[in-house]
């Protein structure tokens, strides 16, 4: 079936913003609930892709089109193709996700000389011809693919000659401008300009519908992974104009502040202007204020509707109107794109208005935003005076190169320098250099130009408006009597808007009230438990600090690595004999004790998951190729007995060293068959929690072991940790209870879960190790070797040590914990390894049987608002 509907045809269907995109929704949305919506027509969505088969409109989809105009015609009293009275109409993209000016618009068609005589004739010269002098070059570059550099360089021509802005220009001069519009295209195309509205109109859908791939689009999709296959729909609107006389105008409104997420409108009007001069920032607009003083009723109509708006979608909106002579219509409405921390402040001020519950407002906060805040400031105790001041258009701050030229922003990048990106201003070809740059610096355009739209997205710091003067010629700004060139450093503050020159120090983000309310709700509505990797009494600090349920996992083998204690632990793994072993052993042992007293001190009754020794020879033994150029030296300076120590320590390298170390005689395997290793580490830890047990300190030890893939593994480590326990508890004379349990790491493990479960009061699995025994990819070097290759290629969708590859190594962790839980009904499972803080790894941990995830403290909040949003996307799903 052609899917073309009228907008009330839409909203009586009640068909989805899939179907209709985001523009489309928008429009018969605020059709449906009786806002002044210019009467208008959508082609879904599903016509895009037929379109994209046929590869042209197809005749019975051109037939239902022409319908449904007729009865656009009848709605409005006007008529297409006539110089009557006539209707001209905008062919609009809209996407269902929205992808801010990276596609197509074309407006005022339908115009062509004869009607462009007849509208001179009823409303005079001037708005007749800027309104096809407007169409003639969006039909031209958009519909054509004629270049936009001529039409610009008429125009100036034009303003040149009358001393006057764009807006101002006479009747005469939009006449010219059209006529020298008009050579343009029959110069470029080799063809007049189409006169005839409805091939316009044909042209134009089919040229809409092809925007999909323009090269800006294609890059924006990718950024912000939008699949290909999800198409434009498109909408024909008809016009209302905005630019007939002194009393139209249009603008854009946020109907909160989209940086701060204050309650107040945030607009920008231009009056006699149609939309696409708010939009490029070309002009600078006004403040909402000011249409108060001039068009009061309108005012009042704006403030009404936006307020209609957020109750009816629960959401900030993101609108564009146009006044017609003093009459308000609305454009386009959708969710608006806003600031991590407006993020925030509007979701909490939504709960307390309550247009939406706490769980919707953890829903709409992403983990991408909480990550974003937790944003970097100028230190204002190291800062000059600014140089520049201009609207803070996306918060954060950011030092960088002031670079001017996309293509010097991504070379520079390549070679690991920070950047500031700085513009006149920015135009969505632009976007791969604004997603590499650090920061952005536009001298011109408002809050809702391009460049602060886009980077408010991203979360990078960005300052528009800042006025300062920008020379091409020398790769350079001045402002306020500075002068800034290329590859100087500057440094920007997107939350006041300042500018400053040199690199200036920057304070890192601390959690502020909003945060720990999103936090606390966060708190309330998860199922998965947060615990934090940390190896130090120092990171073990900052975990709880930052709301960790405990330690998930300290990694003993990184308490070794001070110059002393490495020394030690060296000649331990070098020893010869057992007994010289254990001399090294009980040398090591109280350094380990203090640590972990200080731990579950800090830990303060919390679960303090401490793995037993499990490192990669290799990274613990000194380096071959030293050792051997020390040898040299020895020889050369005639050091024999030092030499004679030397060689000892070589050749014992030699005979402990390993083709594949990741793989070799670490974890488990070490342990058991060194069990003194084993033996003295349970004796640490127990003593340290019976000497804090003793002094009335609540400790809570769990033992882990690594590497397993045998449970006769498990069970051997499991006496030797067990006789250490009794021996030691028989010594201090006091028992304290602890758990054992295992890393599950190998896929052989994974495999045999419900066998190993039987020696195990808990599974944490370690993803890292997983993934790579997996796949059999080197954890260490895939990154610099065929990773690139493989996602540009998308032979693999994502980096599997980075997100969870749920589909192969999710499936042993599901299967592995299902049998381990049948198996031993009491077993807790966590998951220790890197994508225990991924937010997309975590939903899949949250619908697996796992009871708890582990990450470094810092992305703490970000997986606790994950597991919160994840429980109730799960419940939501669940319910559906
Ligand atoms: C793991 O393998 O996932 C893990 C947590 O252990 P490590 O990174 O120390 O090998
Ligand atoms: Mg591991």
């Amino acid at each position: 079936m052609d899917e073309v509907y009228t907008f009330k045809e839409a909203a009586r269907l009640r068909l989805t913003k899939a179907e209709l995109g985001g523009k489309g929704y928008g429009l018969v949305e605020m059709t449906r609930i009786g806002l002044p919506v210019p009467p208008g027509i959508v082609i879904t969505t599903k016509m895009c892709n037929k379109y994209f088969k046929e590869k042209k409109l197809w005749e019975s989809i051109k037939e239902k089109i022409l319908a449904k105009m007729k009865e656009i015609e009848h709605e409005t009293g006007k008529r297409f193709a006539s110089t009557d009275n006539t209707l001209l109409v905008s062919v609009r993209s809209g996407a269902p996700l929205s992808m801010p000016g990276m596609m197509d618009t074309v407006l005022n068609l339908g115009i062509n000389d004869e009607i462009a005589e007849a509208i001179a004739r009823r409303y005079g010269e001037k708005f007749a011809y800027d309104t096809y002098r407007r169409f003639i070059q969006l039909f031209a570059t958009i519909v054509l693919k004629i270049d936009k550099k001529p039409f610009d360089e008429a125009l100036e021509e034009e303003k040149r000659n009358e001393g006057r802005d764009e807006s101002s220009l006479s009747g005469e001069a939009m006449k010219r401008l059209a006529s020298k519009y008009k050579s343009i295209v029959e110069r470029s195309s080799k063809k007049p300009l189409e006169q005839d509205p409805y091939k316009q109109l044909f042209m134009a859908i089919g040229a809409i519908f092809e925007s999909w791939w323009n090269k800006r689009a294609v890059e924006y999709r990718k950024i912000y992974n939008i699949p290909d296959s999800m198409g434009t729909a498109v909408n024909i609107v008809a016009m209302v104009y905005g630019n007939l006389n002194e009393r139209s105008g249009t603008g854009v409104a946020f109907t909160r502040d989209p940086s701060t997420g204050e309650k107040k409108i945030y607009a920008e009007v231009l009056m006699n202007a149609q939309g696409e001069d708010v939009v490029s920032g070309k002009r600078t607009p006004m403040p909402i204020e000011e249409l108060r003083k001039k068009l009061p009723n309108v005012y009042t109509e704006l403030v009404s509707t936006c307020k209609k708006l957020e109750k009816y979608f629960k959401d900030m909106q993101d609108i564009e109107f146009t006044i017609e002579d003093g009459k308000f219509y609305m454009l386009q409405t959708r969710n608006g794109k806003r600031s991590p921390q407006a993020a925030l402040r509007i979701a909490i001020d939504m709960v307390k208005e309550k247009l939406i519950s706490e769980k919707d407002a953890l829903l709409r906060i992403s983990p991408d935003d909480l990550d974003k805040l937790l944003h970097k400031q100028v230190d204002k105790r190291f800062a000059n005076e600014p140089i520049a001041t201009g609207l803070p258009a996306s918060p954060g701050a950011a030092s960088g190169k002031a670079v001017f030229d996309i293509e010097k922003a991504v070379e520079a990048k390549k070679k690991g320098e920070s950047i500031i990106l700085v513009r006149v201003e920015t135009t969505p070809d632009d976007i791969k250099g604004i997603a590499i740059s650090d920061g952005i610096l536009t001298s011109r355009g408002g809050m809702t130009s391009h460049a602060a739209v886009v980077t408010r997205g991203m979360g990078k710091p960005c300052i528009v408006g800042s006025n300062i003067e920008i020379s091409k010629e020398n790769n350079s700004f001045t402002s306020n009597g500075f002068t800034i060139r290329e590859g100087e450093e500057i440094t920007i503050d997107g939350t006041d808007g300042k500018v400053y020159k040199g690199s200036i120090p920057l304070i890192e983000p601390k959690l502020g009230k909003d945060i720990n309310t999103i936090l606390r709700w966060a708190d309330k509505h998860r199922r998965l438990g947060i615990r934090a990797n940390a190896d130090t009494p120092e990171m073990v600090k900052l975990a709880i600090e930052n709301g960790a349920e405990g330690i998930g996992l300290a990694r003993t083998e990184r308490m070794f690595t001070s110059p002393e204690r490495l020394d030690l632990v060296r000649k331990m793994i070098l020893a010869d004999t057992k007994e010289e072993r254990k001399k090294y052993l009980e040398m090591i042992k109280p350094l380990q004790k203090e640590d972990f007293k200080k731990m579950f001190d800090l830990a303060n009754g919390k679960p303090l998951t401490i793995r037993l020794i499990d490192m990669p020879l290799h990274e613990f033994l000194p380096k071959l190729e030293e050792l051997i150029k020390e040898e040299c030296r020895l020889k050369e300076e005639g050091k024999s007995k030092e030499l004679e120590e030397l060689e000892k320590v070589i050749s014992k390298v030699m005979e402990l060293r390993e083709s594949n170390p990741m793989m070799g005689q670490r974890g488990v395997r070490l342990g058991i068959v060194y069990s003194e290793i084993y033996d003295m580490q349970v004796r640490a830890i127990l003593e340290a929690a019976i000497e804090l047990a003793k002094r009335g300190k609540k400790v809570k030890p769990e033992i882990m072991i690594s590497q397993v893939a045998i449970a006769n593994e498990l069970a051997k480590a499991k006496e030797i940790v067990y006789n250490a326990a009794e021996d030691t508890f028989k010594k201090l004379g006091k028992r304290v209870s602890f758990k054992f349990g295992t890393m599950i790491e190998t896929p052989r493990a994974a495999l045999t879960g419900g066998e190993i479960a039987k020696y195990a009061d808990f599974f944490s699995f370690g993803t890292n190790d997983l993934t790579q025994a997996t796949f059999a990819f080197s954890r260490d070097d895939i990154e610099a070797k065929f990773m690139p290759f493989y996602l540009d290629n998308k032979i693999l969708p994502s980096d599997p040590f980075a997100k969870l590859d749920t589909f192969g190594v999710g499936r042993l962790i599901s299967m592995c914990a299902d049998e381990g839980k049948s198996a031993n009904k009491n077993l807790e499972v966590g998951v220790c390894g890197e994508h225990g803080g991924d937010p997309d790894s975590i939903e899949f941990f949250n619908a697996a049987k796992v009871d708890y995830v582990s990450m470094s403290p810092h992305r703490i909040p970000v997986a606790k608002l994950a597991a919160a949003r994840a429980s109730i996307s799960g419940e939501k799903n669940r319910t559906v």
